[in-house]
């Protein structure tokens, strides 16, 4: 069996990614015993690849990187201006990844993450798959996997649901799976099983974030449910701990995710925490099959 991929959201460390922060970032993500993490590239044009990939060399850590379209850049936009820069910038951000030895680029890659004020448009909709058709091509090209991630109705109005997803990528006919946060789905899915069996072997790359963004098993997510989920269907592709707090920001993130209040402090015991939380429910799943 193949070892599972732990990984940190880098924003558990540090909210600027100058040289400093990739470094800070790669090295905490490790010694909390994580054997992944995943960058934010809100500006992936400003992002180091030099600096972080040997961090990355130094510690022996994988890396993936993440990604929410502005609405400057929304390739689900009726705008091709808008549309032509969302390309640019998923473009830039599959060669950062390329560039640090990142597998996959992950996150809402579709669409504006944002509150909408209206549903998506036909025209939207078409111009995100033709969009996406490229950038998926591309990505092939230099080995980047892409993975869409299900958001609630605050931060899409596109993706809200695994099956949504599954439609989306049946239109888009091409080799890009699906990325399921549980923090989200705890809002938008019936429950925290079905969904992961829904997608099952379309699904990339999972989120595993509380209810309220803090410490695991602190709130509302049935994380005994999703992981038996995730044993079910044989998962083993990452598995990333996302949380946030104020005590922590990134100015365009965390401002767009709604981060208003201080839900831990001390990163380094939160970041420990949720490496074992993760591996003691995944170790204790695997027992299922003994039942
Ligand atoms: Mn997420």
């Amino acid at each position: 069996m193949t070892a599972p991929l732990i990984g940190c959201h880098a924003l558990v460390w540090t909210g600027s990614f100058d040289s400093a922060g990739i470094i800070d970032s790669v090295i905490r993500t490790h010694r909390a015993g994580f054997n992944l993490i995943e960058f934010p590239l809100m500006d992936p044009e400003g992002f180091d690849t030099r600096v972080a990939r040997t961090a990355l060399a130094d510690t022996g850590l994988l890396a993936t990187a993440s990604l929410g379209l502005p609405e400057h850049a929304d390739i689900s936009s009726d705008d091709d201006d808008v549309v032509a820069a969302g390309s640019r910038m998923l473009t830039a951000a599959v060669d950062v990844a390329a560039e640090i030895g990142a597998k996959q680029l992950c996150g809402v890659l579709y669409g504006a993450m944002k509150k909408h004020m209206s549903p998506l448009s036909e025209r939207g909709w078409a111009n995100s798959i033709r969009t996406m058709r490229q950038i998926a091509d591309h990505a092939a090209s230099v080995g980047v996997a892409l993975a869409l991630e299900v958001v609630n109705r605050y931060e899409t109005n596109m993706l809200n649901t695994g099956r949504q997803a599954l439609r989306y990528l049946e239109a888009l006919d091409r080799p890009v799976s699906v990325h399921l946060d549980t923090y989200h789905m705890n809002i938008e899915e019936s429950d925290l099983f079905q969904p992961f069996l829904d997608c099952s072997d379309r699904l990339g790359y999972v989120h595993i974030g509380e209810s309220h963004r803090g410490y695991l098993g602190t709130g509302s997510v049935d994380f005994d449910t999703c992981f038996k989920a995730l044993g079910r269907i044989g998962y083993t592709g990452p598995i990333v701990f996302e949380s946030f707090s104020s005590a922590v920001v990134s100015p365009s993130l965390s401002r767009m995710l709604g981060i208003w209040r201080d839900l831990w402090q001390d990163s380094d015991h939160l970041g420990a925490h949720a490496n074992q939380y993760i591996r003691g429910h995944l170790d204790a799943v695997q027992t299922i099959a003994l039942h």
